[in-house]
C-alpha cells in the first residue's frame, strides 16, 4: 500500500480557535502521508475528554488554530511506505497492519521502539506527540494522520498482536461483540484509570499491606520477620481514597475494585467527589458491578468532610495507604495530602496546571509522603485495560444508563455547544460520530 490510496479533497473536522472557548467544524483538506511510519486512519467515532478543556479554556498559552480531540477509533485507510511483510525488527504492526483494520489509538504517539518504549513508559517516548495539540492535528475529524504507526496503534483486527490474560474464546468473542463505543474508552480513560490503580498497588509504600511484611523485608523472598510484634488482621487492609469521581475517576475506582477483588486483598476503598450528580454515577457504577468484582472489602462513595471522617474512622486517624487524585488541581493534591496517611503513596494523574504544588518540602518530609504524578503510558497499559473492558462490559458497554460513562453519540453539528455544555459540567462523556 502506498499513499496514492489516500483519500482526496476535504474532510470534516472539530477546529479550535484562540484565544479560547471558540469550536468550529471546518472544511479542511484530508491529512496526507508525510514519513513512511504513517497511517491515515478514517475515524468512526472520537470522544471529548475532561483534558481538552484546558485548551478549550484558553489555558497553556497555545495559540494555532488546530484539529482537537486526542480520542479515536477507526479503520486505516492509507499506510506508508514501512509496512510490508518485510518489516523485520520492528513492532509487529509494520508486518501486519492492513487497509480496513479496526484500529484505536492511544491519546499519545509512542515510537514502540526507542529505550523509553521498551521499558514500557510510552506516554513519554521521545518522538511522541499528543493528538489535539498545535504539534499533531487530532481525531475529532473525519480522517486522522497517526505518525509511527505501527508503534502506536492498538489492531483491533488482530488480537494477535498482543498479549491478553484472557482466554482465546472470550478475546476473539469479544472483537466481534463489543461496541466502538466501548472500545473507544481504550483510547485514554480506562488505561489512565487502570495505570493509576497499577502504580497505587504496585508502590513500594503499599508493599507491607501487600505481603504482611514490615519494611524493609516486604520485598525479601525468605520468612524473616523485621518487628518482634507480628502484624494484626487490621494491619493487612489496604485504605485506598479516589478523588474525582468524573470518567476517569470512575475507571480508575473499577480498576482498583478490579485489581483488589482479584488479587483477594482486604481493603477500604472510599471514591469522593463534591459533585452528587458524580456520585450518583459512581454508586450506580458499583451497584452494576457483580459480586466477584466487588471483592471483599468496604467501599463508599462520599463527599469530602464525610469522606475525611470515613477514612479517620477505619484507620483510627492513621490515613490512607494510597491515594489516587484524578482531578489535578491544588485542591484536590491538598485533600490528597491531607487524608493519606505518614509513608503513603499519592498517585496523581490529573493533568496540573501552573500553579506550583500547595505542599512544601517540610510537609512531604513530615509524612515521608510519595508523589507519583504524571501521564498515563497509555500504549503500554492497553493489554490489562482491554481484559478489563472486556470483563466490566457491565459497566462499560452501555450508553445513556445510569451506570454507563458514555452519555451519548452527537453528530458535529453540535460539537460548540457539547463542548460549552461539558465545559460548564452539565453533560457526561460525549462521543462524536464523524459521519452521522
Ligand atoms: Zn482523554
Ligand atoms: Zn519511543
Amino acid at each position: 500500500m502506498t499513499s496514492t490510496e489516500i483519500p482526496s479533497g476535504f474532510h470534516k473536522a472539530i477546529r479550535w480557535y484562540p484565544p479560547a472557548y471558540d469550536i468550529r467544524v471546518d472544511e479542511v483538506p484530508v491529512p496526507r502521508i508525510q514519513h513512511p511510519d504513517d497511517v491515515i486512519v478514517k475515524v468512526k467515532l472520537a470522544a471529548l475528554c475532561g483534558s481538552d478543556l484546558h485548551i478549550y479554556r484558553g489555558h497553556g498559552g497555545i495559540n494555532s488554530v488546530h484539529v482537537c480531540g486526542h480520542e479515536f477509533i477507526g479503520e486505516v485507510v492509507a499506510l506508508g511506505e514501512s509496512y510490508g511483510s518485510d518489516a523485520q525488527g520492528r513492532p509487529a504492526l509494520y508486518s501486519s497492519l492492513k487497509v480496513g483494520d479496526k484500529v484505536v489509538s492511544p491519546f499519545t504517539v509512542n515510537c514502540g521502539e526507542c529505550h523509553v518504549c521498551r521499558l514500557g513508559y510510552t506516554g513519554r517516548c521521545l518522538d511522541g506527540g499528543l493528538f489535539g495539540s498545535p504539534a499533531l492535528d487530532g481525531g475529532q475529524a473525519q480522517y486522522v494522520r497517526v505518525p509511527k504507526a505501527g508503534g502506536t496503534l492498538f489492531n483491533l483486527s488482530n488480537p494477535s498482536t498482543w498479549s491478553s490474560a484472557l482466554p482465546e474464546e472470550t478475546k476473539k468473542n469479544a472483537l466481534l461483540n463489543i461496541a466502538d463505543s466501548s472500545l473507544l474508552m481504550l483510547a485514554d480513560i480506562l488505561p489512565t484509570g487502570v495505570f493509576a490503580a497499577l502504580q497505587a498497588i504496585n508502590h513500594p509504600k503499599v508493599a507491607p499491606v501487600i505481603t504482611g511484611k514490615p519494611w524493609p523485608h516486604c520485598f525479601s523472598k525468605d520468612d524473616v520477620l523485621g518487628n518482634e510484634v507480628s502484624f494484626t488482621e487490621s494491619d493487612r487492609i489496604l485504605t485506598v481514597a479516589v478523588i474525582g469521581l468524573g470518567p476517569v475517576g470512575v475507571c480508575a475506582t473499577v480498576s482498583m475494585l478490579d485489581v483488589l477483588a482479584t488479587r483477594k486483598i482486604p481493603f477500604q476503598l472510599v471514591a469522593i467527589d463534591p459533585v452528587e450528580s458524580r456520585r450518583e454515577k459512581m454508586k450506580a457504577v458499583y451497584n452494576t458491578i457483580d459480586v466477584e468484582g466487588k471483592g471483599t472489602g468496604d467501599f463508599a462513595v462520599l463527599a469530602i468532610d464525610e469522606a475525611k471522617a470515613k477514612i479517620g474512622e477505619w484507620t483510627a486517624g492513621v490515613g490512607a495507604t494510597a491515594v489516587l487524585e484524578v482531578v489535578g488541581n491544588t485542591s484536590a493534591i491538598n485533600l490528597a495530602y491531607e487524608v493519606v496517611r505518614a509513608f503513603g503513596v499519592i498517585v496523581s494523574v490529573g493533568v496540573h496546571g501552573e500553579p506550583p504544588l500547595p505542599m512544601s518540602g517540610r510537609q512531604l518530609y513530615n509524612k515521608n509522603i510519595s508523589l507519583d504524578f504524571g501521564r498515563c503510558p497509555s500504549r503500554a497499559m492497553f493489554p490489562p485495560a482491554f481484559d478489563l473492558l472486556v470483563k466490566r462490559q457491565d459497566v462499560f458497554g452501555g450508553i445513556g444508563e445510569p451506570a454507563s460513562l458514555v452519555d451519548r453519540i452527537v453528530d458535529f453539528s453540535q460539537a460548540a455547544d457539547i463542548y460549552r455544555a461539558f465545559e460548564k459540567n452539565q453533560i457526561g462523556k460525549v462521543i462524536f460520530d464523524p459521519w452521522k
